[in-house]
């Protein structure tokens, strides 16, 4: 980062600084009662936004990242480049190589456009279980995921209790737009994936996501091949018990 990163940046208007400043003093809470606390950076644009404000702040979050091994060159690409810009070493959890074999075996690799169950058992061997092991032994769970993203999104709450992985979730981002997080982009000069620029929102995996057209949700290019409501990946489908602001 340069020096004059450190200073705030103007951000347009009231609401995008309301925004920066709650997610910033969300993040400080989490930090100060709930450690170990962890980022799972999915390498988005929100995550690129809090991994922004964790290491400008330097608060004591660490943050991981699944390469689920079919990634798209531009995420490796952004991981380099996030190390770089802030001096950090990202933690990288993988699929247990025996369980990528298996899956590969008994179905092909790309085995996943022919049903939502190998859909499903594909990121359940490359995403769930090493975010398992990742959250093992963690207090709180920070994730990007905002309201608006999918209709499954919409009731998404600041802070649940996550009964599955026994630990509080936070979404400090839940109320922000996509014009918010390019505000807090553009300000900051935070790196963030080239493919953003050609009409990919939201990046997962490469064969699992497509550029989107002019007027399309931006989880359209996700799954594009499934129905709305069965596009997520397992890795946020945890019941909220409990709910109540940080
Ligand atoms: S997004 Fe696609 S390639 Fe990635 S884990 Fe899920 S099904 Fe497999």
């Amino acid at each position: 980062m340069h020096r004059e990163d450190n200073i705030d940046q103007p951000l347009g208007d009231s609401r995008s600084v309301q925004l920066r400043d709650q997610a910033r003093h969300l993040l400080a809470q989490i930090a100060a009662q709930f450690a170990p606390a962890t980022l799972a950076n999915s390498l988005g644009l929100e995550d690129v936004v809090l991994t922004d404000m964790i290491v400008r702040a330097q608060l004591d979050i660490e943050m991981f990242s699944i390469d689920t091994g079919r990634l798209h060159p531009e995420t490796h690409d952004l991981m380099a480049r996030l190390e770089s810009h802030y001096g950090i070493k990202l933690k990288v959890f993988a699929p247990e190589a025996r369980a990528v074999e298996d899956y590969r075996r008994n179905h092909g690799l790309d085995a996943f456009y022919e049903s939502l169950a190998l859909r499903q058992t594909c990121c359940q061997i490359r995403k769930v279980e090493p975010l398992q092991r990742a959250l093992a032994g963690k207090r709180a769970w920070i994730t990007g995921m905002r309201a608006q993203q999918t209709a499954n999104r919409a009731r998404l709450l600041l802070r649940q209790r996550d009964e599955t992985h026994g630990l509080e979730k936070f979404n400090p981002l839940v109320d922000w737009t996509e014009q918010d997080l390019w505000s807090y982009v553009r300000a900051y000069r935070v790196p963030y994936n080239v493919l953003h620029d050609r009409h990919y929102p939201s990046i997962g995996c490469a064969p699992c996501t497509r550029a989107i057209a002019v007027g399309e949700d931006v989880r359209a290019g996700r799954w594009w091949w499934e129905a709305p409501e069965s596009k997520e990946c397992g890795l946020h489908l945890a019941t909220p018990l409990r709910t109540e602001a940080a």
